[in-house]
């Protein structure tokens, strides 16, 4: 088997088209959805992030500020800022670019936000919200893989998904969604006994590890549709996944590239929470992004 590539590039743009059609309704009803974006410090990737997220929100029609704050700011400072920005009726999504230099405690400033602009969806009140399948801002990056699963038609009701991986940003939220989807869910980490054997199991197999192409093709079973979250920098400078893509092509049904797979639907489940946010400010949607029963 020769495993097909799900181009997540081409569906971001289907996504991208999408919010910015959302994105012109609400201009025309007089809100300009717009996101916040706080960086603390010079991270240079966190910078990259940035960029690319304020560049798609103005490609949809949004509009967006970057706050770039120095690294010694207080905590009291940071979160006072972040409270004025709940307080702003123009900002309808707010984010604060992780991770925080120490000694913030990203924890307490992600508390501080408006549940109802917390589009990364990091609050606890988005958090639980999703453990009891209940519709709120989900987390962009598995949200996105959700999207990108419906979107390729995969079945998940009764599949048996299995995620390496087990973070508060990837891991753990993508296997909610798949249990809230009805998969059967195992979720696998550092202290996994046997991951290959975990793995094989996977009728849909999430890496969300960051350790470059270790998930090989003896770890996948035949015809599983396999999504690589991970994004690592090779010594030559190229990125690559967390996945053998050339070894695990010949085991698979369905592959996402890195790049180009789910890095772009994260960018895009970025703009459509902030457009949703707007649409629920307007008051011509309900709270919460599509839900899966
Ligand atoms: P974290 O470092 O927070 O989590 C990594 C997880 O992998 C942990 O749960 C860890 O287990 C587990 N792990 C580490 N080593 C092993 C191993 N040998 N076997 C099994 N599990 C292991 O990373 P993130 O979740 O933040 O990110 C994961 C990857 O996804 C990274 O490459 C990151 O760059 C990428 N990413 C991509 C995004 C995108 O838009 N495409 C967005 C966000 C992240 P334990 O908990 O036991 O330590």
């Amino acid at each position: 088997m020769t495993a097909s590539l799900i181009d997540g590039k081409a569906i971001a743009e289907e996504f991208a088209a999408e919010n910015a059609l959302r994105a012109s309704r609400l201009r025309a009803a007089g809100t300009v959805p717009g996101l916040a974006v706080v960086i603390v410090g010079d991270d240079p990737a966190s910078r990259v992030y940035v960029r690319y997220k304020a560049l798609a929100c103005e490609r949809a029609g949004l509009a967006s500020w970057v706050h770039a704050l120095p690294a010694d700011t207080p905590q009291a400072r940071l979160v006072e800022f972040v409270r004025s920005l709940n307080a702003d009726p123009a900002v309808h999504g707010i984010l604060v670019q992780l991770p925080l230099p120490k000694p913030l405690d990203a924890r307490a400033v992600i508390e501080a936000i408006d549940p109802a602009k917390d589009v990364d969806g990091f609050h606890y009140h988005n958090v639980g919200a999703l453990v009891v399948g209940e519709p709120a801002f989900y987390p962009c990056t598995p949200w996105g893989v959700m999207r990108l699963l419906e979107h390729e038609g995969v079945a998940l009701e009764g599949r048996h998904a299995v995620v390496v991986g087990r973070s508060t940003i990837v891991g753990k939220p993508m296997a909610l969604m798949l249990l809230n989807a009805g998969a059967t869910v195992t979720v696998c980490h550092s202290k996994t006994r046997d991951l290959a054997a975990m793995t094989r199991q996977g009728d849909v197999l999430v890496a969300a590890v960051g350790r470059a192409r270790m998930i090989t093709a003896d770890m996948v079973k035949p015809g599983a549709v396999v999504i690589d979250v991970g994004i690592n920098r090779l010594p030559d400078g190229r990125l690559c996944g967390d996945v053998d893509a050339e070894g695990v092509a010949a085991v698979a049904s369905r592959l996402t590239p890195v790049p180009g797979g789910v890095g772009p639907m994260t960018i895009a489940m970025v703009v459509a929470n902030t457009v949703h946010g707007a649409e629920v400010a307007a008051g011509i949607a309900a709270t919460g992004p599509t839900r899966f029963a």
